[in-house]
Order: C-alpha cells, then sequence, then structure tokens
C-alpha cells in the first residue's frame, strides 16, 4: 500500500508573542488539492497561521510539515508558496504577462519557458488578450486574476490567500469567489485562505477551519459545521442558530432535556444525550422548526407567542417570544398556515429528533 503524504500539517503549533497567545496548539493536515478556509473574529489567529505556513514566523512551539517534510528553519523563498493578499500588490512598471513571468524568473525558468507559462496561466484566468497592458489599465477584479495567475504559475505546493476579495465590491466578490474556486481546482492547486465572511466560506471551501482567539475552535466541511457544530461558538458563527438553554435529566430509560417554554427528548443511547443531569444548549437552526399539527403534543416542542410574522416570497419568517423573554427565529414554507397566524397568537412548534444539536453547559 502506497503512502499519500499530505499536502500540509500543523502538528500542535503554538506562537506566542510575550503574553500575547496568538495562537495556541492549533493542530489540522490537509490533502493535495484540498481548498481550506480560515474563518474567525479579527485577532483569532487566521493571518498568524498563514504566515507559519509560509515562513515568515517561526512557532513558539509545534511541527509545520510540507508535503512531508519538516519546514523548520526553512526560509520563506525556499518553500514552495504562492501567496495572494489583499493588497495584490502588482509591480506597477511591468505589464501583465511580466508580473505573471515574475515567480519564473526568480526561480531561474529561462526566458522562452517563463513567457509560454505565463500566457498558459493568464488563458487559464481568462486575461489571454490582456498581457501586454499594465495593471492600472485594468479593474479591480482583472488585477485579481493577474494577482492569482501569479501565484499559481510556478505550480506552488501550496498557495495562501488573505482576504482575497475585501478590496472588491459585493457582486464582484461573489463571482471571484466562484471563479477562483474553478481556477484552483483545475490546475489542482492546495489552497489556504483567510475570511471573516462566512459566505465565501461556504462558497468556496471544501473544508473550513474556525478560529476563536488562537485555538482552532472546529474543522470540518461546511455541512458538518453547519449541522453538527461542536459549540454554540461555531453554531453561531455559521449560519443562524436558536439556541435553547435547559436541562438534560435521565428517566425511565429516556433523556429529558428542558428550559423555559421548550422539551426534547432524546433515546437514553443517543451519543447527543449526556450520562447524567447536566446543564445544556439545544442548537436549533431556523428551518427545521415547524409549526405542529392542530391538536398534537409532539415530544420535541416549543411554546410561545407571535411577535413578528415576515413574508419573503419563498418562505415566512416568525419571531416567536418565549416563556422566558428569549426569541426563536423560524423559517419557514408553511403558507397556508402562517398567513393564518396573528401577532399575539400562541403556538406550539416542533422538529425532528435528528435535526438538533445538544452541546453541554
Ligand atoms: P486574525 O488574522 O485572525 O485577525 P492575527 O493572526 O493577525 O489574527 O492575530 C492574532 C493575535 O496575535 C492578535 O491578538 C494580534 O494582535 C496578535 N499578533 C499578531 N502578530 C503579532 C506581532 N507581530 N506581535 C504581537 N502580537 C501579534
Ligand atoms: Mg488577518
Amino acid at each position: 500500500m502506497s503512502f499519500e503524504h499530505r499536502a500540509l500539517q500543523l502538528d500542535r503549533v503554538s506562537k506566542h508573542y510575550g503574553e500575547v497567545r496568538a495562537l495556541e496548539d492549533v493542530s489540522f493536515e490537509l490533502r493535495k488539492g484540498e481548498f481550506l478556509t480560515m474563518l474567525g473574529p479579527s485577532g483569532s489567529g487566521k493571518t498568524t497561521t498563514l504566515r507559519v505556513i509560509a515562513g515568515f514566523v517561526e512557532p513558539s512551539s509545534g511541527a509545520l510539515l510540507i508535503d512531508g517534510r519538516d519546514m523548520t528553519g526553512v526560509p520563506p523563498q525556499r518553500r514552495n508558496i504562492g501567496m495572494m493578499f489583499q493588497d495584490y500588490a502588482l509591480f506597477p512598471h511591468m505589464t501583465v504577462l511580466e508580473n505573471v513571468a515574475y515567480p519564473l524568473e526568480t526561480r531561474g525558468v529561462k526566458r522562452s519557458e517563463r513567457e509560454s507559462r505565463a500566457r498558459e496561466m493568464l488563458g487559464i484566468v481568462g486575461l489571454a488578450d490582456f498581457a501586454k497592458r499594465f495593471p492600472k489599465q485594468m479593474s479591480g477584479g482583472q488585477q485579481q486574476r493577474v494577482a492569482l495567475a501569479r501565484a499559481l504559475v510556478f505550480h506552488p505546493d501550496i498557495v495562501l490567500l488573505d482576504e482575497p476579495m475585501a478590496a472588491l465590491d459585493k457582486k464582484l466578490r461573489g463571482q471571484m469567489q466562484i471563479e477562483i474556486m474553478h481556477i484552483a481546482r483545475k490546475v489542482g492547486a492546495t489552497v489556504v485562505s483567510v475570511t471573516h465572511d462566512q459566505e465565501e466560506a461556504l462558497v468556496m471551501s471544501d473544508r473550513i477551519a474556525i478560529f476563536r482567539a488562537g485555538r482552532l475552535a472546529q474543522i470540518g466541511t461546511p455541512q458538518e459545521l453547519y449541522t453538527r457544530p461542536n459549540s454554540e461558538f461555531v453554531a453561531d458563527f455559521i449560519g443562524e442558530a436558536n439556541l435553547l438553554r435547559g436541562t438534560a435529566r435521565r428517566e425511565a430509560g429516556t433523556c429529558r432535556l428542558e428550559g423555559p417554554g421548550w422539551r426534547a427528548i432524546l433515546p437514553a443511547d443517543d451519543p447527543r444525550a449526556p450520562a447524567k443531569t447536566a446543564a445544556v444548549t439545544v442548537v436549533l437552526r431556523p428551518e427545521v422548526i415547524a409549526l405542529a399539527a392542530e391538536g398534537e403534543r409532539p415530544a420535541n416542542a416549543l411554546t410561545g407567542t407571535i411577535e413578528d410574522r415576515i413574508y419573503l416570497g419563498v418562505e415566512f419568517r416568525l419571531i416567536v417570544r418565549l416563556a422566558d423573554g428569549s426569541a426563536v427565529q423560524v423559517r419557514s414554507r408553511d403558507l397556508a398556515r402562517i398567513s393564518a397566524l396573528a401577532q399575539g397568537d400562541a403556538v406550539t412548534l416542533c422538529w425532528r429528533d435528528e435535526d438538533f444539536v445538544v452541546i453541554p453547559g
């Protein structure tokens, strides 16, 4: 059996600046060709992680391997890494073609080959006809694609993107997200990107790493993070989440969860059921909550009064106020029944067993 190296491995990487713990015990691995996005609030350690990978920052402890090779003591220019940052910093006095060919020049590739490889890359990013232009003669999105071509042209082991879309307007950002993802796939690049825009992370990534205060809070596919967040922080960070607080109790072969205005039941052997009485938070996404049928007494239920009912074309958004004053957001396509409701009406809402997450505390 052949053993394929991981494209990238971080093993318990920490970086401290005096008292500041910029990174603490961060471990993850990437497969070749994988697109990872690091997502988290400002100051959570995303850029530091990129700088550790690039070699601009030496970890205080822990190890970094690229394609199975330990990078300790290997300077940035000896790591085969492509980079594209927010200020894409194209060389203004060079043509587009010269900009893209530049990394090949610094790597000693001969002139004729430099030009043909740079032209090929410009073709891939859709700028074949712009080779002779200067950066200032191009739009923001085009400049961005030049920067991407320059980051990819020398077939780097890893491409690092730090907030690559931050300087673009919203519409262009959306197009570029999809474009960059397709180009990265086409050339088989392994990519680590940074953003604080959750939609960007969902659109572009095979997996997302969520950072919080220098630690990796959770890493997984967009679906894993959305459907099985391991903390309130992650639940809140990806998508919309209702957080219901209460207590879990073992009782006659089941586990009962209860809080002000809501209850739920789990089979005793469900992995989500705490072993003994414990404080819990239940995570419910707005779209898994439904109106209970007339006269039904569902096992998983919450009761409250309608505070707001907003029609959004394909669905309604309901805001339901619970006994303890907290609000629950619901998104429902049960248009006929919801149309018949009015502000102040009492409602019973329910959800399926498989559609909720239980987080300790
Ligand atoms: P992010 O990119 O997620 O916004 P950073 O990785 O830039 O976060 O920063 C993580 C933490 O480390 C922050 O508290 C930041 O102030 C601190 N930090 C980053 N670089 C340095 C440095 N060179 N010296 C001191 N503190 C730093
Ligand atoms: Mg940053």
